[in-house]
């Protein structure tokens, strides 16, 4: 953790669940983890639902994604202020799954995120390497293009966040070593704080990828990780909520 920055651990429920089951997790979310912030990410039909059950309570809502533009001719689009009327406070941006399955690229993403900041969402802009390019060294370097060119003037002062997620430890169970997590945190910060000055020393900075209640102290206890994204344990109420348990404090 990085002293003086209060943790955040964020469930992305990506395209799991009925709207019953959304509403049923949230209600066994609700009452969250004293001294640690805890965000869930439904599915867009699930959002407002979610958000009433969860009214409240130590939870906050927030979405998978958003549409760069306003409104207009966006057939299944969704645009930022739509999002934060039905509930939602942050938003999740350029996951690797929306890189991969819908070609977003990082201008893409840079657009995405000044629509955010424009309508009071918080971003929360995902990066992080492949396989291959981690195997080739890379790592920090597709990590830092990555920043340079999604993340826009006036996000830190926001208070938007950063989720580092290796794309090969989505879902897989694999994970960094944990020198190797630390490692590109400290560069994320680096990066941060020489783009943007010392208000970056307190942008949050989450790892993601197979993060799971068993290796949840270990992970969340290294420098400069300052919470998770959590994808498949934050479906399982208790599993998310021991993952925020094991938050150092
Ligand atoms: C994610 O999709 O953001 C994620 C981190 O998934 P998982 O925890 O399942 O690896």
């Amino acid at each position: 953790m990085t002293p003086g920055i209060r943790p955040l651990i964020a469930g992305n429920w990506k395209m799991h669940g009925t709207l019953r089951e959304a509403v049923q997790l949230a209600e066994a979310l609700r009452d969250g983890v004293e001294g640690v912030d805890l965000l869930v990410c439904p599915p867009f039909p699930h959002l407002h639902a979610v958000a009433v059950a969860l009214l409240g309570g130590r939870v906050a809502v927030g979405a998978q994604d958003c549409h760069a533009a306003q409104r207009g001719a966006h057939t299944g689009d969704v645009s930022a202020a739509m999002l934060r009327d039905a509930g939602a406070t942050h938003v999740i941006l350029g996951h690797s799954e929306r890189r991969t399955n819908h070609g977003e690229n990082d201008a893409a993403v840079l657009a995405k995120t000044e629509a955010a900041l424009a309508a009071g969402l918080l971003p929360i802009i995902c990066v992080g390497e492949t396989e291959a390019e981690r195997l080739a060294g890379l790592a920090e370097s597709v990590v830092e293009k990555q920043l340079s060119g999604s993340v826009p003037y006036g996000f830190v002062t926001a208070g938007g966040i950063i989720a580092y997620e290796p794309v090969w430890a989505i879902g897989t169970g694999r994970t960094p070593t944990e020198s190797d997590i630390a490692a590109i945190h400290a560069a994320i910060r680096r990066i941060l704080v020489a783009r943007f000055g010392p208000a970056a020393r307190t942008t949050r900075l989450l790892y993601g990828g197979s993060v799971k209640p068993a290796n949840a102290a270990a992970i969340l206890a290294l420098p400069e990780v300052d919470g998770a994204l959590v994808g498949g344990a934050s479906l399982v109420a208790a599993d998310f909520l021991a993952i925020a348990g094991a938050v150092p404090r």
